[in-house]
């Protein structure tokens, strides 16, 4: 059975009981993603060679043979980079799916123990959101990246970060206006982080734009192609070099301080990141009302998904 996809409905457990049996931790849960997501094989995320061979470096975790790039199960799902337990995230999926009466975040909250409410809630938020958006398109064509400082001043003298801000990472497509958008909250601006979120949101052979940081500098590797345009060097502010995602970044600063008075904990970041796009996607009146001086892009109307 090992390797195998699981076979709908027959491998998959009926109740508390069996949820807790077949995944009694983290080791199991990673295998049953692995079956569910690669079978037998490896669709490596940075190649995207299929089945091209691949050795076994921990539970859900495989290098692959022809670019030797290592290529975790949960990469790109939301159990990506979260340091809660698997084992918790499969329950509170079990209940979600299986309470006919659908689960509130008090009820999750209660059935798994969770300390605070607030964190059953954007749990709950996370899960909705994961099964009303399955399998979201990448972002293709030309697409601008960067990061933004919630509630800072972006970058300042002292270079790229800010103490104590959330760094949020924004990806934009389109040319002539921005047309969709893929925002994460990153816990960091290294190599690492930032291939990590373009390669999870824009599609192989797309022209990614960025500035001169040294963190975007390994995703022209993977088959994308990066155009580098230096800010500081060009004598042009970052509004004129990235204006997609310069205007994006300051509609999410003015949406969040008039929406929550900026008042949002890091930990519903995510949540209110999805909330936005949504309802930029969903409504007409979006747009670049006082545009900066330089912004190109006037009002803008985004795409869902
Ligand atoms: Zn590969």
């Amino acid at each position: 059975m090992v390797g195998q996809h699981p076979r709908a409905g027959v491998e998959y457990p009926t109740n508390w009981h069996e949820l807790l049996a077949w995944f009694f931790d983290d080791a199991a849960c990673l295998r049953y993603l692995e079956r569910l997501g690669w079978g037998a094989g490896l669709t490596c995320r940075f190649c995207d060679s299929v089945d091209g061979g691949w050795w076994q470096v921990a539970d859900g975790l495989r290098r692959c043979a022809a670019c030797r790039s290592e290529t975790s199960v949960t990469a790109g799902t939301i159990f990506a980079g979260t340091r809660t337990p698997l084992v918790s995230w499969f329950a509170a999926v079990w209940c979600v799916v299986n309470q006919k009466q659908g689960v509130s975040a008090l009820g999750l909250q209660r059935v798994l123990g969770l300390g605070s409410y607030e964190t059953a809630w954007v749990w709950l938020h996370k899960l909705r959101r994961a099964m009303v958006l399955p399998g979201r398109e990448l972002l293709s064509g030309g697409v601008e990246v960067d990061e933004s400082y919630v509630g800072a001043r972006r970058r300042g003298s002292g270079g790229r970060g800010a103490v104590g801000k959330a760094i949020v990472a924004i990806a934009v497509e389109g040319d002539q206006a921005p047309e969709r958008v893929r925002m994460r909250q990153i816990a960091d601006v290294t190599k690492d982080t930032l291939t990590d979120f373009v390669l999870d949101h824009v599609a192989r052979g797309s022209e990614v734009r960025t500035d001169g940081w040294q963190g975007y500098f390994d995703i022209g590797r993977y088959r994308l192609e990066h155009v580098v345009t230096n800010v500081s060097g060009s004598g042009d502010p970052a509004h004129v070099v990235l204006p997609h995602v310069h205007l994006v970044s300051s509609l999410v600063e003015r949406w969040i301080l008039g929406t929550h008075q900026g008042a949002i904990s890091h930990a519903q970041l995510d949540y209110y990141l999805d909330e936005f796009v949504r309802h930029e996607a969903l409504s007409d009146r979006v747009g670049c009302k006082a545009p900066p001086p330089g912004c190109r892009s006037g009002p803008v109307k985004l795409r869902a998904a």
